[in-house]
């Protein structure tokens, strides 16, 4: 999605730049109004598709954390997965077994 939007942006900013060019070369002056339209239009859908990328990046970010012992993935809200969950779990234990004594 945002790769698309990116990609019509890009060829709207070109094909207004070339309508620009081309319409002064060959008609003796471009559409000053018609070359805006597209150029702004361009834009927003640069813009928007930077958007797009950056907000299914952080999307991506939130939903797919992965486990800082392995680097698997782990449900959501969870830091680590389900085997070194328990292993932290134990070791923490552990720990406070060894402090309590
Ligand atoms: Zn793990």
């Amino acid at each position: 999605m945002s790769r698309l939007l990116l990609r019509l942006g890009g060829l709207a900013l070109l094909g207004g730049i070339a309508y620009m060019v081309l319409g002064e070369a060959l008609f003796g002056g471009a559409d000053n109004r018609l070359v805006k339209t597209i150029l702004i239009a361009g834009g927003v859908a640069l813009a928007a598709g930077l958007v797009a990328r950056v907000a299914g990046r952080a999307a991506a970010g939130l939903a797919g954390r992965s486990c800082p012992r392995c680097g698997r993935r782990v449900a959501r809200g969870h830091v680590y997965c389900d085997d070194h969950l328990q292993e932290t779990i134990n070791a923490y234990r552990d720990r406070q077994r060894e402090s309590g004594r």
